[in-house]
């Protein structure tokens, strides 16, 4: 049986308009870390005519403090967030759930750009630029434009990402001293995708909250988010009230991790959990 990829011709890109000239070609696909495409690649489960290599190309990663935002290059891998300190005290949520992201290998390889343009929606890393009401920044054929978290996850594996655009970085408002944040997620072993998960912000104010942003994964076709039980914890509702909202946001099916009716039974739990961590002031 062919467990292997379906042939394929390989460019190596020079620059991003280099990349976007080669993705006029006829089912071309852009290659970072292969972390996630390459096993699609292997199973056959795509089977693209050309890949295009970005790995190659300067300006594509880095992490930078730019106009009270951190902003962090798509090429910029996993391994290099995870020990910046710059993630650490600027976007802390990233540095909560980085660890979480497949194991010490794949994160080694893995880069920040891939995961949000994979788009998996059992993935932490889109549901935290969606909690941190973050932006991503993208080139195309008509040049660059931004789009918001709120806006770019549009369905299953399925972005705001054109034919012929490459994601450049991806941008969260620096975290400040009033900046809150909580992550947790229940996996069957460290390093698997979530069965559900929640990273969240919010910004402390008095002995409340307000700027609740709750964003769980592994619950539908895109990370989403609570919206009711944000607002029930922005107006001082305890975790036990702002979880009983939560049927009228989730809505998880059955898959062969556990059934929709356990799915949601778990998403209050980590609620609970993530509500006190967001009770906590930062060290
Ligand atoms: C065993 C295993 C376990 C894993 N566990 C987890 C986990 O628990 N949590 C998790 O989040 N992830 C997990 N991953 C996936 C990992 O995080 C990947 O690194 C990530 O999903 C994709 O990043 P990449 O750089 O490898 O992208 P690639 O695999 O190279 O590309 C993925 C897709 O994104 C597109 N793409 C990549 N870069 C860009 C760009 N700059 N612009 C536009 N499109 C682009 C590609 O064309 C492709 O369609 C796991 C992977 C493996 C193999």
């Amino acid at each position: 049986m062919p467990v292997k990829p379906a042939p394929f011709a390989y460019a190596r890109a020079k620059s991003v308009a280099h990349a976007i000239e080669l993705l006029a070609q006829p089912e071309a696909r852009l290659l970072a870390g292969g972390q996630s495409l390459m096993a699609t690649l292997n199973m056959r489960l795509s089977a693209p005519k050309l890949l295009i290599d970005l790995n190659h190309v300067t300006g594509l990663s880095g992490i930078a403090v730019k106009n009270g935002q951190l902003e962090i290059g798509a090429l910029t891998r996993h391994a290099e967030a995870e020990r910046s300190a710059d993630v650490a005290r600027h976007a802390p949520l990233l540095a909560l759930a980085m660890p979480h992201i497949g194991h010490a290998a794949i994160r080694n390889r893995g880069t920040l750009g891939g995961s949000i343009a994979f788009a998996d929606p059992a993935a932490e890393l889109p549901a935290c630029l969606l909690a941190l009401g973050g932006e991503v920044a993208i080139t195309g054929e008509s040049g660059a434009r931004t789009v918001k978290a709120d806006d770019f996850f549009k369905g299953l594996f399925d972005t705001a990402l054109g034919p012929r655009d490459v994601l450049t970085a991806i941008r969260v408002p620096a975290a400040s001293k009033d900046t809150r944040t909580g992550f947790a997620e229940f996996s069957r072993r460290h390093g698997d995708y979530a069965m559900v998960g929640l990273a969240a912000s919010a910004r402390a104010n008095g002995k409340g909250l307000s700027d609740v942003r709750l964003a769980f994964f592994g619950v539908g076709a895109t990370p989403v988010r609570a919206k009711r039980a944000e607002d029930a914890l922005s107006n001082g509702a305890s975790a036990d009230e702002a979880a009983a909202t939560l049927a009228s946001s989730l809505a998880p099916s059955d898959d062969v991790q556990a059934s929709g009716a356990i799915k949601r039974h778990l998403a209050g739990v980590l609620l609970r959990r993530v509500a006190q961590q967001l009770s906590e002031a930062r060290p």
